[in-house]
């Protein structure tokens, strides 16, 4: 069977199908060994019992402010999970079983769910729910919840995968996934592309359609995914293998960029993982604009010390050797980006909650060891450390204020460490003049910035065409951005999925943009795309750009006046 979808990381690969239901909690849990002493155990179901009923208890009060009922329904929640004799009945699993603390858990919400939905009483039926809900959260709860797992050459087959789960089967050894739907934008498909990892998304109905098991050979350059190849689809297949036997992973690359009017361009490096520093060499790339340092943390059971930080940073630090420059960006935890052990707030709307900068703000513990960590690499290597989601200036004061009480000095300039500020959020980019006084640099997170600015989920295929940067109020707040960064001599590095849209590096460096930092899928069509443009001619066509009254026409216009730019990609 030959199915097809959108490859949104290009490669090819062959392997046997991972095929993953969408919520196997339960049976995750259930097959979980008990991998501590039991009272230990206990301890662990405990302290989930109360990160449960303190989050039934936030939840409550932000739906009280709209639903007395739905509030009602939390409060009964939360006394179900503190009712001693249920606590009692999974203790004793745990003491008497050794069964570890999510198995025992599992087991007893199991017998009460299928006890409920036999009763011949309505109201205890219509709880039968009710319990499996709270099943799932203290599950999640868990430190170390049951976590779905891969074996060495699986092709994952899913619904959707998260970037935390995408990290954790890569590790394991997946090596491509077919998933229904995951966006172009999304922290997966950016995983997924710096790791250089096959992925194929958009294909419908992927669970029924191919069973545990089976071979599958794709090509994520063109989209096809070939189930079970045999007879007619043999060549088919055979070419494809073809492809993964001679693939080269990198190709040698220059160092940089030049236009075609010979300016240089620099170009950086956005990086999820240390194992993507080690190519910087052969990329040809001239250093990391962005090490989004937060999936490090992603596949773990706990929150990393000091020293596990330096390590890994130091890692890239030595890979990128002393002259490359390293922008290492503070965790950007929350909303998608949220470890499983996280004990952090669950916000009614993640993207728009505490995350970023406004957690570390509120939890030294998760801060100050990353801090400690970066200063330490600064003291053998220049490192800037980037804020990640900094949305005013009382945010950015009283996180330079951290960082000065952290590194026990009086003033900025002190600091072992450059720092460095994400404009991630319209917000500060309207700030960006007094932004700029409190900073070395900035570095503009296109992908965020443009889903705050036109209200368009970034993870979210559905909303790809409104998620366009090219829209002019994207473009106005860019330019405003590069010029103060001009006026005040302060360098501003475009971060995002940019550099896949030619068309969109031409119009960023026509207003003014000089330095790139794009993923390594995408770094020799940007190399490529800049040594074919004049910017010159870019330059004097910006205030055109501008002017345009919508992303479609300037694409249009662009097509138009610069046809090398689309016949080139
Ligand atoms: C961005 O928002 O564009 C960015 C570079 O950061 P991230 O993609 O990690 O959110
Ligand atoms: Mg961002």
């Amino acid at each position: 069977m030959i199915l097809k979808g959108r490859g949104i990381s290009p490669g090819a690969a062959r392997g046997r199908a991972r095929v993953l239901e969408p919520d196997s909690t339960f049976a995750n849990a259930a097959a979980l060994p008990q991998r501590h002493p039991a009272p230990r155990e206990v301890e662990r179901l405990q302290s989930a019992v109360s990160r449960a009923v303190a989050q039934l208890e936030r939840l409550r009060k932000q739906l009280g402010r709209f639903s007395n009922k739905d509030a009602a329904l939390l409060t009964a929640h939360a006394t179900m999970l503190t009712d001693p004799s249920l606590l009692e009945r999974i203790t004793q699993r745990i003491m008497d079983q050794a069964m570890s603390a999510e198995a025992a858990v599992a087991a007893v919400v199991m017998e009460l769910h299928d006890d409920f939905a036999a009763s011949d009483h309505p109201v205890f039926r219509d709880r039968s729910a009710d319990v499996l809900d709270l099943g799932r959260r203290l599950i999640e709860n868990l430190n170390e919840s049951a976590p779905r797992t891969a074996t060495p050459g699986a092709v994952i087959v899913a619904p959707e995968v998260a970037p935390s789960e995408f990290v954790r089967f890569v590790h394991q050894g997946a090596v491509a996934f077919v998933t229904e739907t995951c966006g172009n934008k999304s922290h997966t498909a950016i995983l997924a592309r710096g790791l250089g990892v096959p992925f194929v998304t958009g294909v419908s109905a992927v669970l029924e359609r191919i069973a545990e098991g089976t071979e599958i050979v794709l090509d994520a350059g063109e989209g096809t995914v070939l189930v079970d190849p045999s007879g007619v689809e043999t060549g088919r297949a055979e070419r494809i293998i073809a492809r993964i036997a001679v693939a080269p992973t990198l190709q040698a690359g220059q160092q940089g960029a030049i236009s075609q009017d010979g300016i240089h361009i620099t170009t950086l490096l956005n990086i999820s993982d240390p194992i993507e520093a080690a190519a910087i060499g052969t990329v040809g790339a001239e250093g990391v604009g962005l090490f989004r340092t937060e999936f490090l943390y992603i596949d773990r059971t706990t929150w990393p010390t000091e020293d596990e930080c330096f390590a890994d940073y130091l890692r890239v630090a030595e890979a990128l050797g002393p002259d490359r420059e390293l922008n290492l960006r503070l965790a950007d935890f929350g909303a998608e980006k949220s470890p499983p052990y996280a004990d952090i707030p669950i916000n009614r709307n993640p993207s728009l909650g505490i995350r970023g900068i406004r957690l570390l703000l509120q939890r030294d513990d998760i801060l100050r060891p990353q801090v400690r960590a970066i200063a330490r690499v600064a003291r053998q290597r220049p490192v800037t450390m980037l804020m990640p989601m900094i949305d005013s200036l009382d945010t950015l004061d009283a996180t330079i204020e951290r960082l000065l009480a952290i590194c026990g000095v009086k003033e900025r300039g002190q600091l072992p460490f450059r720092i460095g500020t994400m404009i991630e959020v319209p917000a500060a980019g309207l700030m960006i003049e007094e932004i700029l006084d409190r900073v070395d640099s900035v570095a503009v997170g296109l992908n965020d910035l443009t889903q705050y600015l036109l209200a368009a989920d970034r993870d979210d295929e559905m909303l790809e065409r409104y998620h366009d940067a090219l829209q002019p109020p994207v473009l106005r707040l860019v330019k405003s951005i590069l010029d103060a960064a001009q006026r005040k001599n302060r360098p501003v590095t475009m971060c995002g999925e940019l550099a896949g849209d030619p068309t969109l590096a031409a119009v960023l460096l026509g207003l003014g943009a000089r330095r790139f930092s794009v993923s390594r899928t995408h770094y020799p069509t940007a190399v490529s795309t800049i040594g074919r443009l004049n910017i010159a001619e870019l330059s004097s066509a910006a205030g055109q750009f501008l002017k345009l009254g919508s992303g479609a026409e300037l694409r249009r216009f662009i097509a138009q006046k610069f046809p090398q730019i689309v016949a080139g990609a």
